[in-house]
Parts: structure tokens; sequence; C-alpha cells
């Protein structure tokens, strides 16, 4: 059987290309994810509000009064706080992160 070996010199510029390219796509990769993680993330560290889609209104009979993550405010009425997502929450608010 006969071997095929490839001239040294255009198997390195291959595989340089190929080990710049890879570089360049983790690089994208790794900062996208971090950017992506700080956006989800306010400045208090919860979650931001556009990251759990959250809403002023209830959603299918869930709201965040009933959840398990409420903290609420001085009346059951009175907007309060939540101990996963940042900002003013209403009783009648509603994230994808609703627990009971
Ligand atoms: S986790 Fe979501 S649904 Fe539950 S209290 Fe917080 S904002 Fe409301």
């Amino acid at each position: 059987m006969k071997r095929v070996t490839p001239h040294p010199a255009s198997n390195n510029t291959q595989r340089r290309a190929f080990l710049r390219s890879g570089g360049l796509l983790l690089t994208v990769l790794t900062t996208g994810t971090a950017l992506a993680s700080r956006q989800a993330r306010a400045n208090d560290g919860l979650l931001s509000q556009a990251s759990v889609h959250y809403q002023k209104m209830p959603h299918d009979g869930q709201q965040c009064s009933n959840c398990a993550y409420f903290i609420p405010g001085k009346t059951a009425t009175d907007t309060g706080s939540c101990r996963l997502v940042s900002g003013t929450i209403y009783p009648d608010g509603w994230c994808v992160r609703f627990s009971s």
C-alpha cells in the first residue's frame, strides 16, 4: 500500500488557519455568554425582569402573591419584592420562574 505524505508546509498552514478560526470562534462564544449572563442579572445580583419575562398581570391563574419567592408589601395590594427577580413586584404580576 502506497502511503501519501502531505507537503509539510501546506499542512502547517492549514493547521494554523484552523486553530486561528477555532480560537476566534471560542472568543466569540465566550464573550456572547458573558454578555448574556450580565444582562440577565440586575445591579443587585437578582434576575432582571426582562430576563424572566415579568409582567404586571397574572398568567394562567398564577401570580406573584401565590409564588414561593414573593415578599409581600405592607398590605395585600401593595407592591412587594421577590427573592429571585429585581425591582418592584406587583402581587398580580407573574414571571416564568413562578413556583407554587
Ligand atoms: S419568581 Fe416571578 S412569579 Fe414568583 S414572585 Fe418573583 S416575579 Fe413573581
